[in-house]
């Protein structure tokens, strides 16, 4: 991440800046050696106008002219000649090849009334301007003016700003990266934080919280984070407590047999009563931790998720009755009195099996949990969106702390009286793992000594 923003820097800033430099350094280079020739050319036209003034060519006020020369000549550091129309050579401020013939195919050129171009020479570092002298009433070309300039201070001149402009640019460049590497470490730095706590819960080191420091989004990222950590935390905890109930709820019934089977083994004379009613124990101990595998069977088979539900239509008022009708000898033992409600015809697309398990251990637990000659109401109502199925009783009723624990595997109000209605502590843990495949809700409502009323809403149509 450090490395791609430093590159990102550097294509979007620094290159840019070299770029500029360079187009700068251009512009710069064409405006200095552009006015240097523009300023000599205005001398030199000048000068041309003084030869023809001072009739220079017919060699008049030679004295003057030539002083005139020397001072351009010193002014730009260069070389001036003066060649009449026959290319010879009045005036070299150099005093080199006076009278002698100068031509070349620019000269000839402008001495034919062509613009010819500044030669610029880098070797010397000069430039070559040759100027027409025009005069006379037809203003013909009368003789020519070849000024060879030094530009060795221009040169210069432009080397030094190319130097300092690098300088700056490198400046510049080197400030920008710095600073996308300090922001990239202030940014992913959290990241990295968050990435190795990742790693330590993966190792399995549930404990570890992260505290990120920074903008607004970072710290929310962390606290996002936390959460799902303490999430996870309770996961485990809660997963472990299973495994520990489990182990101990499936050791009871064994060690009961054990004791049972042991006292019959220690004692070689015991009469066969004694061995039919020590058997019938163990009958119930081997019911007993069958109907614990079962309801974890089951309770593990149930996942939360809607894809394992098996849905077809079904017809829920028949349902109820059913189970109403199954269940109606076991109430009758202790005279209750069961009633079903039916406000409305209900049919709905469920998992008939499942919710079938799930009301079964609500009417169940409202029985087992009732007095002799207590009832048991069981209703269901609709409306356009979820079918509502209300299991009340006249039982013992739950404390309101408890609302919530109940729902917990092998959770029980009282160990005692469970066991002795054969209940194994799961039946609401899969009852509510069942309504929520269902994406539905249950509640309870109770009042101790007087009775308890659970509520479980499903949606008429379970997305899947
Ligand atoms: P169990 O197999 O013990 O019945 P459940 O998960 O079905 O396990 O219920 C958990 C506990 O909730 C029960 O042990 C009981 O204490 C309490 N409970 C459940 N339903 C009722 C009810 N209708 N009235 C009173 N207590 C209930």
């Amino acid at each position: 991440m450090c490395f791609r923003l430093i590159l990102i820097t550097i294509a979007v800033t620094v290159v840019p800046i070299f770029v500029m430099r360079g187009t700068l350094l251009l512009n710069i280079s064409d405006k200095l050696w552009s006015e240097r020739v523009d300023s000599i050319e205005r001398q030199s036209f000048f000068l041309a106008g003084q030869l023809i003034e001072q009739d220079y060519f017919n060699g008049e006020n030679r004295v003057i002219v030539n002083s005139l020369i020397a001072q351009l000549d010193a002014i730009y550091d260069g070389r001036v000649i003066v060649v009449d129309s026959d290319y010879t050579v009045l005036k070299d401020s150099y005093s080199r090849i006076n009278d002698k013939k100068v031509i070349s195919p620019q000269v000839i050129a402008c001495m034919n009334g062509q613009e010819t171009e500044p030669y610029y020479d880098p070797v010397y570092d000069m430039v070559e301007i040759i100027v027409p002298v025009t005069g006379g009433e037809d203003q013909a070309v009368r003789g020519l003016i070849i000024i060879d300039a030094s530009t060795l201070d221009l040169t210069e001149t432009y080397g030094d700003i190319k130097q300092m402009s690098l300088w700056i640019a490198i400046g510049f460049s080197a400030i920008l990266v710095a600073l996308a590497v300090f922001i990239g470490r202030v940014f992913t730095k959290p990241f990295k934080n968050v990435a190795r706590s990742i790693n330590r819960i993966s190792e399995g080191y549930f404990d570890e919280e992260v505290s990120l420091k920074g903008p607004a989004e970072i710290e929310t990222i962390s606290d996002a984070f936390n959460v799902m950590l303490k999430r996870l935390k309770e996961l485990e905890d809660s997963r472990q407590e299973f495994v520990s109930n489990v182990s101990h709820e499936l050791k009871t019934p064994l060690t009961s047999m054990k004791v049972l089977a042991d006292s019959l083994n220690t004692q070689p004379d015991a009469p066969v009563e004694l061995y039919r009613e020590f058997m019938q124990d163990i009958v119930v101990e081997i019911d007993r931790e069958n109907a614990i595998i079962n309801d974890l069977l089951s309770l593990v088979k149930m996942d939360k998720k809607a894809g394992d539900l098996n849905i077809s239509t079904v017809n829920i008022n028949e349902m109820l009755e059913l189970i109403l009708k199954r269940l109606r000898p076991v109430a009758a033992k202790r005279n209750i009195e069961m009633v079903l409600e039916s406000f409305r015809p209900v049919t709905a697309q469920c998992d008939e099996m499942k919710l079938t398990l799930a009301f079964t251990n609500l009417v169940e637990n409202a029985i087992k949990y009732n007095i002799a000659g207590g009832w048991v109401q069981v209703s269901l109502d609709a409306d356009h969106k979820y079918f509502y199925v209300k299991v009340s009783d006249s039982g013992i009723g739950i404390p309101e702390e408890l609302y919530d624990k109940i729902f917990e595997r092998f959770y029980r109000v009282d160990k005692a009286r469970s066991r002795e209605t054969g209940g194994t502590g799961l039946g609401l843990a899969i009852t509510k793992n069942i309504v929520l495949m269902h994406d539905g809700a249950i509640k309870v409502k109770s009042k101790e000594d007087e009775g308890t009323t659970f509520t479980v809403r499903i949606p008429l149509t379970v997305a899947s």
